[in-house]
């Protein structure tokens, strides 16, 4: 086996293992089998004095690293907001590495370059946002908040005369960033590494469900002189809900206010038509960002910032570079972008698009929501359950009674953990509203019907098991 292993190809060996993997998501437990001291017994060996055979190198690898995946990409892992990856992009993505195309500029790759002018203009059509407007393909969209950010921040302080690329914040007034109380929190930490700095956020009320009220920002959006961000959400974390973005972007509109619309996984909903009017006025905004590692199921790495004011965010990103070759360069891959090298992402943009069609897209997301519904009464009707958000689009809360009537927070936290444990389905648990709620979310290409029936019989067992628990102790 070991000199088998000298001579083997590492891609075959990584190719086997990454399809006993896949093969395996459907069944395997979800939550992973070993714990950070059992990993560091794998991992943290001797640093190597000399090399090893490639092959064998990975064979021990994968074999070290197994134990601790985690199995976000099972089809019953109802975690954060995670995505499977489909198989076109997975492919696509192992192309990707073996090419090692630097998506910097044109001349680095031209089929990164124009791959990447395909995607931006393929994506602005689904999520139904102009034409014209700029983009970049980065890490996720925590970077695209950043990406677009930078572009507002440039734009509201260009129409005061200020050029902020040289003098920095140092002459700029404070800005005002309005964000809902509700706000993920990605957005904050946009909003420090570009220098506005938390104290100027004032946070927005909002309904029940957690979309803004267009009252409360109204009052807020008073003009007071200070350039302004409005940030709006397309999807909020927990409920999935959309803020109004019609009344919402009019407002800010003549308070002179920037609009950016975190979108990370909502603005997916643009590609079926069923949930399509929930984004009504959205291309309206100033900027967007989303994911494609979430709904659009790529694997990690992926996301999109736009903007509907090339110029600025030009101006936030542009490079006087002295490379020649840059020159001849097309679209300027390095003026939209925050990084300098970097993957080319668009490979797998193109497969999973070309993968999935424009019917397959829609089909994904109105699966991931008909079993995100499902999913929400399945759990809803179980003995102590309670829906405290029905499903919008694909995410959904539900709560657990304590029958001792003690602790519904204790209850609802040690039923995600008993389901986790038993390894067949995985939830978190988030605070919504001062309270501990179990979070649904479906963003998987692999969630159908039966899946969430599987995952509604395991939470069934889970709620079983802790009460048996209570019966063996009394008190
Ligand atoms: C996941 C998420 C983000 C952050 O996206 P990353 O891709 O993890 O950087 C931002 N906003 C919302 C609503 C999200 O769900």
């Amino acid at each position: 086996m070991r000199d088998d292993r000298q001579n083997a190809d590492p891609l075959e060996i990584a190719a086997r293992r990454a399809r006993a993997f896949l093969a395996s998501l459907p069944g395997r437990p979800i939550a992973p089998a070993a714990d950070a001291p059992a990993l560091r017994a794998r991992l943290a060996t001797a640093l190597p004095d000399g090399p090893s055979a490639p092959a064998a190198v990975i064979a021990e690898l994968a074999e070290a690293l197994e134990p601790g995946l985690l199995a976000s990409a099972a089809p019953r892992f109802f975690g954060w907001v995670i995505g499977g990856t489909l198989p076109a992009a997975i492919a696509a993505d192992w192309l990707t590495s073996a090419w090692d195309q630097n998506g910097a500029a044109y001349a680095l790759s031209p089929a990164a370059a124009v791959a990447e002018e395909v995607a931006g203009a393929w994506l602005k059509e689904i999520f139904g946002l102009p034409a014209e407007a700029s983009f970049a393909l980065v890490s996720g969209c925590q970077m695209a908040h950043v990406t677009a950010l930078a572009a507002a921040r440039h734009h509201l302080l260009a129409a005061r005369g200020i050029d902020v690329e040289r003098t920095g914040l140092h002459e700029a007034p404070r800005f005002r960033i309005l964000l809902a109380e509700t706000r993920h929190e990605s957005l904050l930490r946009a909003i420090r590494l570009l220098g506005f700095g938390l104290d100027s956020i004032t946070l927005l009320r909002c309904s029940e469900a957690g979309s803004l009220e267009p009252a409360a920002l109204a009052e807020a959006l008073a003009e007071d002189g200070r350039p302004s961000i409005l940030c709006l959400q397309a999807g909020e974390l927990n409920t999935g809900a959309f803020d109004p973005f019609i009344p919402a972007i009019a407002l800010a509109r003549a308070a002179g206010a920037w609009v950016h619309v975190d979108g990370a996984f909502g603005l997916w909903a643009a590609a079926s038509g069923r949930f399509r009017p929930l984004l009504a006025g959205v291309e309206g905004a100033d900027s967007w960002a989303c994911d494609g590692h979430k709904w659009l199921n790529l694997p990690q790495d992926c996301g999109f910032a736009f903007t509907a004011h090339p110029a600025s965010h030009r101006a936030a990103f542009a490079q006087t570079t002295g490379y020649a070759l840059l020159a001849e360069d097309t679209r300027r891959a390095l003026d939209w972008n925050p990084e300098w090298s970097r993957r080319a992402r668009a490979f797998v943009v193109l497969a999973a698009l070309r993968s999935l069609g424009r019917r397959g897209l829609a089909g994904l997301v109105e699966q991931s929501c008909t079993a995100c519904a499902r999913l929400a009464t399945g759990i809803a009707a179980l003995p102590g359950a309670a829906l405290v958000a029905a499903p919008i689009i694909n995410q959904a809360l539900v709560r657990f009674r304590d029958p001792a009537g003690r602790d519904d927070d204790a209850r609802t936290e040690a039923v995600a953990a008993v389901v986790r444990e038993e390894g067949e389905a995985w939830f978190g648990t988030a605070l919504w509203r001062g309270r501990r709620v179990m979070r649904i979310s479906v963003v998987n290409w692999r969630t159908d019907l039966v899946q969430a029936e599987r995952a509604v019989a395991a939470v069934a067992r889970a709620l079983a098991r802790l009460d048996r628990g209570a019966a063996r102790e009394p008190g």
